[in-house]
This record gives structure tokens, sequence and C-alpha cells, in this order.
């Protein structure tokens, strides 16, 4: 039979906006010492905007910047990742009244970390990595690597675009910190976990944002499986980890941590993926779902 303070304790947790999948997970909250946290969306607001546009015209490019946004845009309408959203905002305001013509993408392909591809207008799309362009045989000029290089020192995220196989352009998107992430991060820490900066995105985007919450271990550029793997590592190590994600790429990382934790704001799948779901998306709650699990088996044991 389950104790009734542990189910006191589930309860409790709902009426502070912490989800808990069942009793036992309260018991694998005790021991945790290490607590990952994917970036965007869950330690930044994940609102992603559109910073600057850069057509290829400079380099014989065929699309000037309305209709490079309005192809990325509308092949990014069928994506639900943030910079997807920031490419399709910026589209349907840079259209206007006219934004209803944004057309719905043909053959639609998500390529997990890496970006998406499909057909738009009779023209196909590609936008993401350099790695996706190096994959799909899209040739880039030579200033296109420091100018991505550039953007990502600044703490950008870059994307490029390419139009039927040839390289159009590049976007730069960046988000912000939520206000209450660097107080979470205090509270995890206080609490005894070690906290490490997990993401798909680039480097110089990690560090600022590891640097304005006061994270110093940071892995960047993991794709899914490599976000796993990290949790992996820690546990090999003899870490109880906590993982905290709100993306379908960190459903796997999510099930893998000893305790996962989602983002009430993030994705269905990685919520079905986690033990505990933070209603409000504040990762103050994940600090205080520990203190709750901590607090109830103190009073069983
Ligand atoms: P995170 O761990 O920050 O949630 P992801 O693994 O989802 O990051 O994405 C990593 C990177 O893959 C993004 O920073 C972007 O460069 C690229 N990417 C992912 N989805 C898209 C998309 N829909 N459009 C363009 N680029 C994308
Ligand atoms: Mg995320």
């Amino acid at each position: 039979a389950t104790p009734t303070a542990l189910l006191v304790g589930t309860g409790r947790g709902a009426q502070q906006g912490i989800l808990i999948k069942g009793p036992e997970v309260l018991e694998a909250s005790t021991g945790i010492d290490a607590v990952v946290l994917d970036k965007t969306g869950t330690v930044t607001t994940g609102a992603m905007q559109l910073t600057s546009l850069l057509s290829a015209r400079q380099w014989g490019g065929e699309y000037e910047d309305t209709e490079l946004l309005r192809l990325a845009g509308s092949l990014e309408s069928a994506s639900e990742h943030p910079v997807a959203h920031a490419i399709t905002n910026a589209a349907r305001e840079s259209l206007g009244s006219r934004s209803g013509s944004l057309p719905q993408p043909e053959n639609f392909r998500n390529y997990a970390g890496t970006g998406v591809s499909g057909e738009v207008s009779g023209h196909r799309v590609l936008i993401g990595k350099r790695r996706l362009m190096g994959t799909a045989g899209v040739e880039l000029p030579s200033e296109v690597q420091n100018l991505v290089t550039e953007a990502e020192s600044r703490g950008s995220t870059a994307v490029l675009v390419a139009i039927d196989g040839v390289f159009a352009g590049v976007i730069t998107v960046s988000d912000t910190v939520k206000e209450t992430s660097a107080e979470a991060i205090e509270q995890l820490v206080r609490l005894g976990m070690e906290p490490l900066l997990l993401t798909g995105d680039n480097a110089g985007a990690a560090h600022r944002v590891a640097d304005e919450v006061g994270i110093t271990s940071v892995v960047a550029e993991a794709l899914p499986e490599d976000k796993v793997a990290t949790i992996r590592a820690l546990q090999s190590e003899g870490k109880t980890v906590a993982m905290i994600g709100d993306g379908v790429n960190d459903a796997a990382a999510l099930a893998q941590a000893e305790l996962g934790i989602a983002m009430g704001t993030g994705t269905d799948v990685a919520i079905a993926a986690a033990d505990i779901t933070i209603i409000r998306g504040d990762l103050r709650s994940a600090a205080d779902a520990v203190r709750l699990s901590r607090r109830t088996l103190r009073t069983i044991r």
C-alpha cells in the first residue's frame, strides 16, 4: 500500500502547479545530485525573434529578402520549433495583410536537431545548420562561414537557407533567459545538484545563456541521441540525474534520467516521457518539486 504521506505529497504538488505522475516519483527525487537543463524553452523563454536576415544576392543569389523570407516562413509554418516560429512570425509581419498567402509546404521533413526541408510554391527549400547544407551538397560562399561564426559568438542562432539546392541566405534568431531562471538554478545548486546546460544549439548561444544564469558546464551541438549519452555518462560517473526539458528532442533524455521534469509549456512528447510536469514553465518549480519530495519522505522515514 502507498503510504498516505506520499499521496498527500503528490496532492500538495498539484496545488503548487507541479504534476507528479505517481507516488513512487517522490522517492526517485531524493538522491539527485546532478541536474541537466535544456536551453531553449527551458532556461530561455523559447519565444525566439528573428534578429537578422541576409539574402545571398551579393553572391549572385536569385532571391531578395522578401521572397527569401516568404519561402522560409512558409516552410517553417509546418515546424513547432522555436527557430521556426521566429521565422514564420517575421514572414507574416513582413507580408502584412497578404500573409494569408503564406502557402503550406509539401513533402515537409524534419531533421532532428539540424533543420527542415520541403517544397514551397514549386521550390525545394532547406533550412538549418551548416551540417545539413553539407549533407545536401549545398555549396556555401567562403564568407558565410565567418558570418555564422560571428553571429554565434554574439550568442545568436544562425540558420542557413537553400532554395532548389542553391544557397539563398542566412537568418539569425535569438531569445531571452526567463526572469526566474537564474534564481531557480541557484536554488537547485543549494539543494546539492550540479547543473549542466545541454543544447542542440551552437556553443556561442549556449555559453551566453549559461553565463547569464550561473552555469559553468555546457554541452552544445547535441543531437537527441547525444542528449541521452550525456545523461548516461553522468550516471556512469555515479551521479543520480534530473533532466529538465521541453522539446521532442529532450524526450529520450527525460526518460533516461532518474527524474525527468517537463515544462508544461513544452511538447506533449516531453510531457509524456517525464515523471513530473511543471505547469507554468517557471524553473523555480523544479526546486520546489525536489524540496517537496524530500520533505514528504522525511515524514515517512
Ligand atoms: P535545443 O536543444 O536548443 O532545443 P534543437 O536540438 O531542437 O535545440 O535544435 C538545434 C538546432 O537545430 C537549432 O539551434 C537550429 O540550428 C536547428 N534547427 C532545429 N529545428 C529547426 C528548424 N525548424 N528550422 C531551422 N533550424 C532548425
Ligand atoms: Mg527546448
